[in-house]
């Protein structure tokens, strides 16, 4: 597989004129994870929609390129072609566009003319990854999200995630209202992508629990919009046992969010 980095430098973004990324700085290659973790209303999300090109977040200084290209000048279709992706915290529904269809033409976007993936191929890789998932055969011809419950949105995102095989992966919140048996279904679909095609992943996550599952190589704290601590795997076990609140001492701070 190709070699990716995606750079974020120094990155502000706001949402209606109010300020909440205060200057992030990261850069995630080919075969690392990182994590982001940290409270509610810190700026995660708002992270993830900035690198996918989300229109009502503005970027008003700093830089995300992808192989050294400006990825913010690209849309947002543009930017998934480029070989990102972003499993979302909220995934919409799609009405009209089944799931099915919805996989086969972000993966053919992915691919030159002429060289679209079979019919045959496709179902058959499709197969494979909705058993690997548990998922129920008849979701695939259901409308992309459309009345599926929190738990079949988040593994759709993992099914999407498993059949597109992006460069690099964006994934906000993917364990949210998952119980331990999705949970660790999740987990080793994400594994399997990390191991088989050397995905380069951003995990945002509240808790440390999904990192069980996951490890990750780095794990930033952020808040009030910026990345205020990094570290390795251990630093979310310390988050774990000791919450935030030890961090938010270490800065002398006392409201997290990008309200302060
Ligand atoms: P997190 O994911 O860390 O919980 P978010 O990035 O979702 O945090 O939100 C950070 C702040 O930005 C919050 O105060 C939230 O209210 C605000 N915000 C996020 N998205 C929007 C939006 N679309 N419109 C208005 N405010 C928003
Ligand atoms: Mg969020």
């Amino acid at each position: 597989m190709a070699d990716y980095t995606l750079e974020i430098k120094d990155l502000h973004v706001s949402i209606e004129d109010k300020e909440i990324l205060k200057g992030v700085t990261l850069t995630i290659k080919s075969g690392e994870f990182h994590a982001i973790m940290g409270p509610n209303g810190t700026g995660k999300s708002t992270l993830a929609a900035a690198i996918m090109g989300h229109p009502k977040y503005e970027v008003t200084k700093g830089s995300i390129t992808l192989n050294g290209e400006d990825i913010l000048e690209m849309e947002v279709d543009e930017r998934a072609r480029a070989g990102v992706f972003l499993g979302m915290q909220y995934p919409s529904e799609i009405s009209g566009v089944t799931t099915s269809d919805f996989l086969r033409s972000s993966i053919n976007a992915r691919r030159e003319e002429g060289d679209e993936i079979s019919l045959m191929k496709f179902i058959k890789e499709m197969d494979g990854a909705l058993d690997e998932l548990d998922i129920d055969k008849n979701m695939a011809q259901r409308y992309l999200n459309e009345g599926f419950s929190g738990g079949e949105k988040k593994r759709n995102e993992i099914l999407q995630l498993m059949m597109i095989q992006p460069g690099i992966a964006i994934l906000d919140e993917i364990d949210s209202g998952l119980d331990i048996d999705a949970l660790k279904i999740v987990a080793d679909g994400v594994n399997k992508v990390r191991e088989e095609t050397g995905l380069g992943c951003l995990i945002i996550t509240h808790y440390q629990r999904l990192l069980n599952y996951i490890t990750p190589d780095h794990v930033h704290i952020i808040m009030q919009g910026k990345i205020v601590k990094s570290g390795g795997a251990d630093l979310a076990k310390r988050l774990e046992k000791d919450g935030y609140e030890w961090i938010k001492e270490e800065l002398g701070i006392e409201d997290e969010t990008v309200n302060a």
